[in-house]
């Protein structure tokens, strides 16, 4: 830990952080004031010269020290990961390798995306040359949610960074040992200057971060909660990356794979106990192959349990509150015709226990609103172009999956989502190039891959007139003669249709 961080934690407030398997109290942490938070800002402003300053290739080898120290210390990450989140060994080190992959993708592809470039003189203008460069915005304040404690925030945290913005990172208060473990580690490899900096608190933390001057925010977290901040970042023009929430659809066309379709489909509405924001909440299934496919599913999640313990392939859902949501949106189901097929919540404290239903209505809880938990409900249609209706039917917008062969392309290319895997789940974030982001009330703006590397970095342009124009045009002393000329040249440039 730096001095600086040490400094920013000096609030009086603290808030406790509770195991989700029991309740327990496992830390205490400062609830940052707006005081505070500004101390972090500023300090994170005092690097941003040093930091925008060095070339790319330093930024990258600093980028790889930080990825290192994960690597090579990936058991006492997972570890803080599952105490906080309550999610399996397993689960925490597959969003810590997820994350290593990225942050080698952005330290090395940042300069062939935000570095220099020229751009050429059009026909009516040889005599311009350009060149274009990216720019860091300065400060970037990043507000992650706790489900992907480390991929999540980590996705922004380090576009911005190999980007030569610094850092100002609020994680969750479910999970702030995480935060605070990415943080110093990243101070081992950046020892210098604070260029990531982290704050702590709950909302009010939050809202202070995004009035304490930064130059970009990247939220990611409810959509209900990006409004709040976006309403903030309008009051100073200060620019947000939006990253929040689906009811993301999985399609099953006729000719799918079946036994690959069912296991993916199970995976990918279960895993992390359901709480992904790119996580399979609906299935659309193709009806020649729909009860095949539910016997399927059925045996797929049969086995899988959550618990409280660790042996479990599911953890506890780690936002206590959730629980009420999850059981809330079975329970609309049920009122309005729908069956459990499998399972049902029977939610033991904050252990939520797998649920397959059919016969839930569109217009249902359970097929608008974000469950965020271990249910999955299932339906047959009569053709793709209704699953594609269905799937495209919520305000959402983030990723989808579809399973077919002849068709797979075409009904990937119909679907309203930022993202959409092919014969997987969750392909879209194990690609570190690929854009991660949605549509609608997922959100808006990119983090990963070249898009998410532009989105932290303002681009300059520097035009240079190279020779006298061939057409004097941008000056008094135009004449009659250069205008005619002009008006018959573009019938010949440009009247051809
Ligand atoms: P929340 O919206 O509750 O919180 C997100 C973050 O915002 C937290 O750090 C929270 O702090 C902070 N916050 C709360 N109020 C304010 C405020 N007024 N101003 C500024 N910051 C504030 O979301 P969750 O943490 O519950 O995360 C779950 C949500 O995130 C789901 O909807 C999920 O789909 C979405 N998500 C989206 C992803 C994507 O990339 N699209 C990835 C992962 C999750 P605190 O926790 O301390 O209250």
């Amino acid at each position: 830990m730096s001095d600086t961080q040490t400094d920013t934690r000096t609030a009086t407030d603290t808030f406790d952080v509770h195991n989700p398997g029991n309740g327990e109290v496992i830390g205490t942490w400062p609830v940052m004031g707006a005081e505070q938070v500004q101390a972090a800002t500023d300090a994170a402003r005092g690097a941003a010269q040093w930091w925008s300053q060095l070339s790319f290739a330093t930024r990258r080898k600093r980028l790889n020290a930080f990825r290192a120290i994960m690597a090579n210390r990936t058991e006492e990450l997972g570890e803080v990961v599952s105490r906080e989140t309550g999610k399996p060994a397993g689960d925490a080190l597959l969003e810590i390798v997820l994350t290593l992959g990225h942050i080698g993708w952005v330290g090395g592809n940042a300069e062939r995306v935000l570095g220099h470039r020229r751009t050429k003189g059009s026909l009516m203008s040889p005599h311009l040359a350009g060149t274009v460069e990216h720019r860091p915005f300065g400060v970037v304040g990043v507000i992650g949610p706790w489900n992907f404690p480390v991929f999540t925030p980590m996705g922004a945290v380090v576009s911005a960074l190999a980007a030569g913005n610094t850092v100002v990172f609020k994680p969750s208060e479910l999970t702030p040992g995480v935060g605070a473990w990415l943080v110093d580690a990243f101070a081992e490899a950046v020892p210098e200057h604070p260029v990531l900096v982290m704050v702590t608190g709950k909302g009010e933390t939050g809202s202070a971060l995004v009035r304490s001057g930064v130059d970009k925010v990247a939220f990611t977290g409810s959509t209900a909660t990006a409004k709040k901040v976006m309403a903030v970042c309008a009051e100073s023009l200060t620019p947000m990356v939006a990253e929040c929430g689906g009811k993301d659809a999985f399609i099953v066309d006729q000719d799918a794979d079946l036994d690959a379709a069912a296991e993916a489909a199970a995976w990918g509405g279960l895993m992390n106990a359901g709480q992904a924001c790119i996580g399979t909440e609906r299935i659309l299934v193709h009806e020649r192959v729909y009860a095949d496919f539910l016997a399927k599913l059925v045996t797929e999640v049969d086995g899988v349990r959550a618990g409280a313990g660790g042996a479990e392939k599911l953890g506890p859902m780690t936002l206590p509150s959730q629980v009420g949501v999850v059981e809330s949106h079975v329970e609309d189901a049920i009122d309005r015709g729908g069956k459990v097929v499998f399972g049902g919540p029977n939610a033991d404290g904050q252990v939520v226990q797998p649920t397959i239903m059919i016969d839930v209505p569109a217009d249902s809880l359970a097929n608008q609103e974000e469950t965020f938990g271990p249910t999955l409900t299932v339906q047959p249609v009569a053709d793709m172009d209704e699953a594609v209706r269905l799937a495209n039917g919520t305000k959402y917008g983030l990723a989808a999956a579809v399973f077919a062969k002849s068709q797979a392309q075409q009904i990937a290319g119909r679907l309203r989502a930022g993202m959409v895997s092919v014969n997987a789940v969750f392909a879209t974030a194990e690609l570190p190039s690929a854009p991660f982001g949605g549509v609608g009330d997922s959100g808006f703006g990119r983090v990963h891959g070249e898009d998410g590397l532009r989105e932290f970095a303002n681009p300059r342009v520097v035009v240079t007139k190279r020779f006298p124009a061939l057409f004097a045009l941008t000056t008094f002393d135009r004449t009659k003669r250069t205008e005619d000329i002009l008006r018959t040249v573009v019938k010949v440039v440009y009247g051809r249709g």
